[in-house]
């Protein structure tokens, strides 16, 4: 009996094996952004182009590296966003803008979609790659976010590298915040209270990778908007908001003005209109940015399921953003064309 039930298995069996590819054929994909805003294609110049470019290219090799060695979408995600927080250029780890206070304050956070575990940090000044902080608290806590000292300390006790706010300065960031201090001050002395103008955001970054295991991940980091309030945390860090992984329906990183994202739950969202509604993660994209648009916000969002399927949209006139997708062909984008 035992026997023939193995044999009216069999042809099941056979069946399922061919139909499932070696691991070594199976998609790898990777997808980035490096923020979106709204700027004058004419006031950047071409050497400007190539440096982002060079860096977006740079950071999406490494990754694609990791997977293309078998390693998990997680650790591609990680190591990414690495390159991009050292990279001085980005809105994320060293060239990251300042509050109002002229201090680095940083947000960011991952997670994979194979158990739906994530981690978050916000608000941290003295960690220099923020990404490996949200990392370490999704691998060695019970927790998904830790904020500012506790972060800190956690983060120390991990063997990360703590440096001072300092590291975090560059001369662009400096420059923006004295603009933006100007304004303030002269608003403030005209007797009105606060600024009101809206951030030209621009440069958080963020990375969605599928890896060989079919499992794909999440990740983004920022240092949030211009002149925002010390303390002030946006949706990068916030599961659900601006970042989300699941491998039944896809992986999300966001990027724009944060409070409309935390209040639409946008990366979640995106996830469920694929799970519940069956929507294509194109349509899913539009649907979430219309929404950010009607309640007056705008931004940019890169997805991808576990089938290597992706989509990029963004209501702002650009955004930084490159792929490399299953079949190997690579593109690397600024302006909307
Ligand atoms: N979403 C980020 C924040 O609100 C900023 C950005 O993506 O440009 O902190």
């Amino acid at each position: 009996m035992k026997k023939l039930l193995f044999l009216a298995a069999l042809p099941v069996f056979i069946g399922l094996t061919s139909f499932i590819a070696p691991v070594n054929d199976r998609p790898i994909v990777i997808v980035i952004h490096a923020g979106a805003g709204n700027m004058d294609r004419s006031k950047m110049s071409a050497e400007n182009i190539k440096i982002v470019t060079d860096k977006l290219n740079e950071a999406m090799d490494v990754g694609h590296k990791i997977l293309e060695n078998g390693g998990s979408s997680t650790d591609a995600v990680e190591a990414t966003l690495n390159v991009m927080e050292n990279a001085g250029i980005f809105d994320a780890g060293k060239g990251a803008i300042f509050n109002q206070d002229g201090k680095v304050e940083l947000d960011a956070s991952i997670m994979q979609g194979v158990d739906l575990k994530a981690g978050s940090v916000a608000a941290v000044m003295t960690i220099k790659n923020p990404i490996s902080a949200a990392r370490a608290v999704m691998d060695h806590t019970k927790h998904v976010m830790l904020v500012a000292r506790g972060a800190e300390e956690f983060a120390k006790s991990q063997g990360l590298q703590i440096v001072d706010n300092s590291y975090f300065y560059t001369d662009g960031a400096m420059n923006d915040w004295k603009n933006w201090k100007a304004r303030e001050d002269s608003i403030r002395k005209s007797g009105h209270n606060s600024i009101e103008e809206k951030p030209n955001h621009f440069g958080t970054c963020g990375v969605v990778a599928l890896d060989k295991q079919g499992n794909i991940a999440a990740g983004t980091s920022t240092g949030g908007v211009s002149f925002k309030k010390p303390g002030r945390v946006g949706d990068s860090p916030i599961i659900g908001a601006g970042t989300y992984a699941d491998n039944t329906s896809c992986a999300v990183s966001c990027t724009g003005t944060g409070e409309y994202f935390i209040r639409l739950g946008v990366a979640k969202d995106i996830a469920s209109m694929v799970l519940y509604k069956g929507y294509s993660l194109q349509k899913a994209l539009a649907t979430a940015l219309d929404k950010v648009k009607n309640l007056g916000g705008e931004g940019g969002i890169i997805s991808l399921d576990k089938n290597g399927n992706f989509a990029i949209d963004f209501t702002t006139n650009a955004m930084n953003r490159a792929y490399i997708d299953k079949n190997g062909k690579r593109d690397v984008q600024i302006f909307r064309n």
